[in-house]
């Protein structure tokens, strides 16, 4: 079970408080999307729950542990990012191993993950290649693969399509919900995108400046806003 609960949490910056008293149960397997503007959060919730920092106040729970005072690599959550950040020195292959491989495990279980995750992902026949000889779609695709090679039990994804162009973003989206289906991976997925929030989500977390302002599946959240703020955002055009 990887369901992901965060209760109570709070985040300061020095004097400023970003995070202002959240509240979200993620239930296993599930896809939820957190959306919301520029600034509200979203980012900083994410890597909390990642271990990248620490909730000023509040409890943090993946699979019923706490893992408030676990660093990162414990957690066995993968996120993927906004920026690839593949390296440009190696491959597809060594770009998606690396990870597994300063982890200590064994070439030949590296070899036969990154081959799974390749196959899953489309990208068998370009794992010799070096990242600047692959599109955008592509790289997004080896980054996703190198979270999935560690079989984490939580996917993360910080705004991964929003350095693409609006067609791929589309067909992308596509791609990690089948992906989702395929894995059943529990995900949390941040986007400022409406949209996007409205295709991907089996639920959403709707934030403003640090707070939840709704939860709900697409349909709630259409059909019975919460407030003005949700009525606006869901229904305005990205
Ligand atoms: P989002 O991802 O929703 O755009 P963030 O989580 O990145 O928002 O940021 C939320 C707020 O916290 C913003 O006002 C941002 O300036 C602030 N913030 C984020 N990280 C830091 C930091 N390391 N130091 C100070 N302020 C930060
Ligand atoms: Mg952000």
């Amino acid at each position: 079970m990887a369901s992901v609960t965060l209760s109570g949490i709070t985040k300061s910056f020095a004097e400023t408080q970003v995070i202002k008293g959240v509240d979200i149960a993620i239930g296993d397997g599930e896809f939820a999307v957190f959306v919301g503007p520029s600034g509200c959060g979203k980012s900083t919730l994410l890597r909390m729950i990642a271990g990248l920092d620490a909730p000023t106040t509040g409890e943090i729970r993946i699979a019923n542990t706490v893992v408030n005072d676990l660093p990162p690599k414990q957690r066995e959550v993968s996120m993927v990012f906004q920026t690839y950040a593949l390296y440009p020195h190696m491959t597809v292959r060594e770009n998606m191993g690396f990870g597994l491989m300063i982890a200590g495990t064994a070439a030949q279980a590296i070899a036969s993950k990154v081959a799974g995750a390749a196959r899953m992902l489309g990208l068998d026949a370009l794992l010799d290649r070096l990242p600047k000889q692959l599109s955008g779609g592509q790289r997004q695709r080896v980054a996703m693969g190198r979270a999935m090679v560690r079989d984490p039990k939580v996917f993360l994804f910080d705004e991964p399509l929003s350095n693409l162009d609006a067609k791929l973003r589309v067909q992308m989206r596509t791609e990690i919900r089948a992906l989702h289906q395929r894995l059943k991976t529990t995900s949390i997925y941040v986007t400022h995108d409406q949209v996007e929030a409205m295709t991907m989500a089996d639920r959403i977390v709707v934030l403003r400046d640090g707070k939840v302002e709704q939860i709900g599946t697409p349909v709630e959240l259409y059909d019975r806003p919460g407030n003005a703020f949700v009525a606006t955002f869901i229904g305005s055009p990205s």
